[in-house]
């Protein structure tokens, strides 16, 4: 039986003091949550130190980064390589979240690139795809999901299924002016990507993790969660308390 998956990504969020009490206090917490599989995506400064502190208490939280390069090793300034971060021992790097779209020039082109490379190295990329409100408002919002989904994907074989994750946060929902998405809105797209994932993978695409993102709160995760398609939950700012993030995990029970 597959867990439901519930995880948070930190941002630009936390220092290294808070990093590691965040997780001393989230490690007991998921104990008593045994139906779901978590993981958290801090920034890569704090990662040695928490996979250190995941390792020592035996944890089965899952760790991973926010974005990573596709080049093993290079001329890219400021960038982390997949051998960095294979090095640490991470699970997951997550990729193509709207806001490096928006304010790093990443592209669907190089998200199918980064996807490779993670699989390559042994990682789950977590794939991020969102509609914008414009692309909403002209009724395209399927139009720019199943590009994005099938970019991403592009050469991802079928024998990788399982081994990557889809995040669908549609832009206009995520952070402190979203607005969250009505519930048979991310039905329909679920279920949408959904159909997208069996063009490309026949059958099996039945078996790719899709989760839903942006402005998922303790008023509206149960409704998502229940939803057929949605096999975990991607939670920025509602989860960044250990508690509040419990709430949500009682909520969705
Ligand atoms: P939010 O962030 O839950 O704070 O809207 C979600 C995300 O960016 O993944």
């Amino acid at each position: 039986m597959k867990k439901f998956l519930l995880g948070t990504n930190w941002k630009m969020n936390k220092t290294l003091a808070d990093a590691t009490q965040y997780t001393n206090d989230l490690m007991p917490i998921i104990e008593k949550y045994p139906a779901f599989d978590f993981f958290i995506i801090p920034s890569y400064t704090h990662l040695w130190k928490l996979k250190e502190l995941i390792d020592t208490n035996k944890s089965a939280l899952k760790l991973g980064a926010q974005n990573m390069h596709y080049a093993d090793s290079g001329q890219f300034t400021g960038e982390i390589s997949p051998v960095m971060l294979k090095e640490i021992g991470l699970d997951i790097i997550e990729l193509g979240h709207c806001e490096r779209r928006q304010y790093f020039n990443e592209t669907d082109e190089t998200v199918n690139l980064k996807t490779l490379a993670a699989l390559k190295h042994g990682f789950i990329p977590l794939i991020c795809i969102g509609e914008k409100s414009e692309d909403k408002n002209y009724g395209v919002s399927k139009e720019m999901l199943a590009k994005q989904l099938k970019i991403a994907l592009k050469d991802v074989p079928s024998d990788k299924i399982g081994q990557f994750w889809v995040a669908y946060e549609p832009v206009w929902a995520i952070g402190v002016n979203g607005i969250p998405a009505e519930t048979p809105y991310v039905k329909k797209i679920h279920d949408f990507l959904r159909t997208v994932l069996i063009e490309l993978y026949g059958p099996l695409g039945k078996d790719v993790p899709l989760l839903f993102g942006g402005s998922v709160n303790i008023n509206n995760a149960k409704d998502y969660a229940g939803l057929e398609n949605v096999d975990g939950l991607f939670i920025g700012r509602s989860a960044w308390e250990p508690d509040l993030f419990e709430e949500i995990m009682v909520s969705v029970g």
